[in-house]
């Protein structure tokens, strides 16, 4: 098994290559590094690296981690938010990429409020019929209208899985789908959303080149799990 610091570098690297394949500069897209399931010594290994942003999906394990680990660290949470988790979400993560529905969006948005908080926040989109989480293209419109007049959250962009397939096709045109959508959503709501969270482990090269800014890395920088989440 090699280290952390080895796989992370090999990732920059490729991530380097495919940026300068599609001549996007290389400060546009973020590496979130996904700590869920591994423990806290695997991300303090990875601050150690001088990594900064850890993606958890389970606002229990991400609140216990934060409690353990550097003050510095910025949270994101990637995973399906229930209602009753939004304030303890919202106590620990900056970042919410999972934002897909009006009910958890007003929910998010008075909660922050309460809290004296503004976190960034991310509408999911639903690339593929087999899941079950993100908003659909239908509804993300009115989704989005709403999230730009939140008064306590920061409406930054879009995110997405791409569909459970090997074909890598399909990759990209969920992938230049959502890049799409996030232009029209720009237009008609005369903003501006910086950011395209999309891409994983297997799939990045693809995300890169369709646009994305944050690519959302786990199994490629930590190793397998040992569940599946
Ligand atoms: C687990 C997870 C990832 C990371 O997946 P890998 O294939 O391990 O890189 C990315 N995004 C979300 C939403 C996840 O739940």
């Amino acid at each position: 098994m090699s280290s952390f610091a080895e796989e992370y570098a090999a990732l920059q690297s490729e991530l380097d290559q495919v940026l300068q394949n599609c001549s996007r500069p290389a400060e546009e897209v973020k590496i979130l590094a996904v700590s869920k399931t591994f423990p806290a010594e695997a991300i303090r290994e990875a601050y150690n690296c001088g990594v900064r942003c850890f993606g958890e999906n389970k606002v229990q394990e991400l609140s216990e981690k934060a409690e353990m680990l550097p003050k510095d660290i910025q949270w994101h949470f990637i995973g399906h938010l229930q209602s009753n988790k939004v304030a303890k979400a919202v106590q620990y993560a900056s970042w919410i990429h999972s934002v897909d529905s009006l009910k958890l969006l007003n929910k998010l948005d008075r909660i922050a409020g309460e809290m004296n908080k503004k976190p960034f926040i991310l509408l999911e989109v639903n690339s593929g019929e087999e899941s079950k989480s993100g908003v659909s293209y239908a509804d993300l419109p009115e989704l989005a209208k709403a999230a730009a007049s939140a008064e306590n959250l920061s409406f930054a962009g879009l995110m997405t899985m791409a569909p459970l397939t090997d074909d890598r096709r399909e990759w990209l045109n969920a992938f230049a789908k959502l890049a799409a959508a996030r232009g029209e959503l720009e237009k008609m709501l005369s903003i501006k959303l910086p950011e395209l969270s999309m891409g994983m482990s297997g799939d990045f090269a693809e995300a890169v080149v369709c646009g994305s800014t944050i690519i959302r890395i786990g199994s490629r920088l930590f190793g397998n799990r040992n569940y599946n989440l």
